[in-house]
């Protein structure tokens, strides 16, 4: 299976033909470790649900939780998301830089849902490193880039950490030597006021209460949900899902896996499949797409065939779940205002 698969992974000192071949790699779907002011990141082209499925796989994560989107500058950043004063001026003074801004995706925002895990809002970060800078400036788009290590594990501060890691699961890792920092971004939400700390890191808080000119809200102090696995703010069909299905009802659409058919599968009133090679990153990469597709359908009910709970099945099938829980809270915003 896919996910598995060990490939040749390449490590070159981070010169400029290196660089040059890191944003080929990336522009053709592959998986790039890279050296940042905070940690080393893992790069996939953002816009590629097919590249981002690689690389929860190779990060073994159990759960799609939403990434970071880099990019090379603060203009590339504003035609993802939506600035708030307080957003502007937070980048104006810290990018490039190790701070993240969480924002209102916009609507045509080209950072695919699987990257950011169905949410409305996108996790937007200028990085200052220069390797970096060249590698941004040289794909021409986002890169979604978690800490390059398997979940889990600590994040890697040099290139070695990332090989004890991740050799045999990536493509390449550009050696910049150790990075600064050695922590994670700050992660600010800007999309309340006043802006909320998510997360601590490279940059402390007062230096970014002191360009904001007054406080920062803490993740937990606001009565609105923030958290990114919170149900309300993700991405959720507007039709019922019944998961695990042996067999379907009628009126009901067929989401299925490796090409099985449940009991009266032919009775659906729309059957996609997720991957009919039984491949599971394949799988991810076109969940989004088809629960959307098959949302459309007017179907009674969504059902769902057993998707096996290994590799990046793990992460479906919780992610599945989550868009099959009875609705408590308010119906989630559309995505990226459409
Ligand atoms: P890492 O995977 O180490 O780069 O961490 C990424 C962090 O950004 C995680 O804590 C995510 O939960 C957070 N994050 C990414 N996108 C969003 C978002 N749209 N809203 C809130 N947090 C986010
Ligand atoms: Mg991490």
């Amino acid at each position: 299976m896919s996910g598995t698969t060990r490939i040749a992974t390449q490590r070159l000192a981070a010169d400029a033909a290196a660089i040059a071949k890191a944003a080929r790699v990336l522009g053709a779907g592959g998986l790039v470790a890279f050296p940042t002011e905070t940690v080393y990141g893992l790069g996939a082209d953002a816009t590629d649900p097919a590249a981002v499925a690689r690389l929860f796989a190779a990060k073994a994560r159990p759960k799609f939780n939403p990434l970071i989107a880099h990019v090379v500058d603060a203009a590339a950043a504003k035609r993802l998301g939506t600035f708030s004063t307080a957003a502007e001026r937070l980048a104006a003074k810290f990018w490039p830089g190790a701070l993240t801004l969480v924002v209102p995706a916009r609507g045509d925002c080209a950072v695919c849902e699987l990257a950011r895990a169905g949410l409305a809002t996108i996790a937007l970060r200028v990085p200052a490193h220069a390797v970096a800078q060249e590698l941004l400036a040289a794909v021409g788009k986002p890169v979604a880039a978690p800490s390059a290590n398997r979940s889990g594990h600590v994040s890697p501060t040099t290139a070695e950490h990332v090989l004890a890691d991740l050799s045999g699961a990536i493509d390449l890792v550009l050696d910049g030597g150790p990075t600064p920092l050695g922590l994670e971004s700050t992660i600010v939400d800007c999309t309340g006021e006043p802006p909320r700390l998510l997360r601590l890191g490279g940059i402390a808080r007062a230096e970014i209460e002191r360009a904001l000119g007054g406080p920062l809200a803490d993740a937990s102090s606001s009565a609105t949900p923030a958290a990114p696995g919170m149900l309300a703010s993700h991405y959720a069909p507007r039709t019922r899902l019944r998961l695990d299905v042996a067999e379907v009802r009628p009126g009901e659409a067929l989401l299925t896996f490796g090409g099985a058919r449940p009991k009266s599968a032919e009775r659906a009133v729309r059957v996609l499949d997720l991957s009919a090679k039984g491949d599971l990153v394949q799988a991810a990469a076109n969940l989004y797409a088809h629960l959307r597709a098959l949302d459309a359908a007017g179907a009674e009910a969504i059902a769902i065939a057993p998707i096996p709970h290994e590799g990046l099945g793990e992460a479906i099938n919780d992610r599945l779940k989550r868009a099959a829980a009875p609705r408590s809270r308010e119906i989630p915003p559309p995505l990226g205002g459409g």
